[in-house]
């Protein structure tokens, strides 16, 4: 249980973050969302965590490119609850193009938003982690921070460097009891995946139908769509006593892609 303790949840307006959120308030956390969107529709998120769980939860409208907003995340967090337990590093964006196209705001922005936003939140949250003597970080990586596609090179680079953040703040803080993971799911079918298949289907010359079949599915031996669920699901083991000896590690849950 995880009741208590509060997390941070980055890029929880929608998708996988959506679903840490409510599967850690489910287990009784107060929560600190974030993330873009139409403030109305947040909202609902929001409230919908609290009457759904019966815990907290506060908005953050920081902006993963901007480090003085995460900061200020990180804050909102600790003024609201009094600590910020569980960080998990979840914001992200994609974009597909050949690297001699590939737009450098683009680049700037998938390396802000997927890399450095998980190390300005993991250096402001980690005084409160160690100071308390109990702390988990979860950052989400992908099956890109393992292996590569083509079109993808801002998205792949981000995430090989996610995994080494993981790796090295999980070292520095291996004697304080706070861990340090990153997941890696394959395909997860939410907006991310979905936007990205008209600009795959250009820089393929694919139609949709084979857009999934051929580049998305075709990559997961079982032929299936990871769900935020299972994702959400070994966020919260990771957080739970049994997982204390866990660190440091890239969890794969991607169908059986890594494996080929
Ligand atoms: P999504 O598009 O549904 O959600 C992304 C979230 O990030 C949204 O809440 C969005 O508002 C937020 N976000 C984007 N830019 C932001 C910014 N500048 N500041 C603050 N928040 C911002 O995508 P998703 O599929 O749920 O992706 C979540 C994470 O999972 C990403 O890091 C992604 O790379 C990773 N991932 C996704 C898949 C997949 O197949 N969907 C696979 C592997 C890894």
């Amino acid at each position: 249980t995880l009741t208590g303790k509060t997390a941070v949840v980055t890029g929880s307006t929608s998708g996988i973050g959506l679903a840490y959120a409510r599967t850690f308030a489910g287990a009784g956390a107060n929560i600190v969302i974030n993330g873009m969107g139409v403030p109305a529709d947040i909202e609902k998120e929001r409230s919908a965590i609290e009457t759904d769980f019966k815990v907290k939860a506060v908005y953050s409208p920081a902006d993963m490119t901007k480090p003085a907003e995460i900061a200020d995340m990180i804050g909102l967090g600790e003024k609201t609850f009094g600590s910020v337990d569980i960080l998990v590093n979840n914001a992200g964006i994609q974009f597909v193009s050949p690297i001699e196209e590939f737009p450098p705001e683009k680049w700037e922005a998938i390396i802000s938003i997927n890399l450095s936003s998980a190390f300005y939140g993991i250096r402001a949250a980690v005084p409160g982690m160690k100071k308390r003597g109990w702390g988990r970080i979860i950052n989400t990586a992908s099956a890109h921070s393992l292996v590569a596609s083509p079109f993808k090179s801002a998205y792949v680079s981000a995430k090989h460097g996610i995994a080494g953040l993981t790796k090295t703040v999980a070292l520095e803080l291996a004697t304080f009891k706070v861990t340090c993971n990153c997941i890696s799911p394959g395909y997860v079918w939410t907006p991310l995946v979905e936007h990205q298949i008209p600009e795959t289907m250009k820089a393929r010359n694919m139609t949709k139908e084979q857009v999934i079949r051929d580049v998305l599915l075709a990559a997961q031996p079982t032929k299936e769509f990871v769900t935020s669920e299972q994702v959400a699901a070994l966020a919260l083991f990771l957080c739970s006593d049994d997982a204390a000896q866990i660190t440091g590690t890239n969890l794969s849950i991607d169908g059986g892609w890594t494996a080929e």
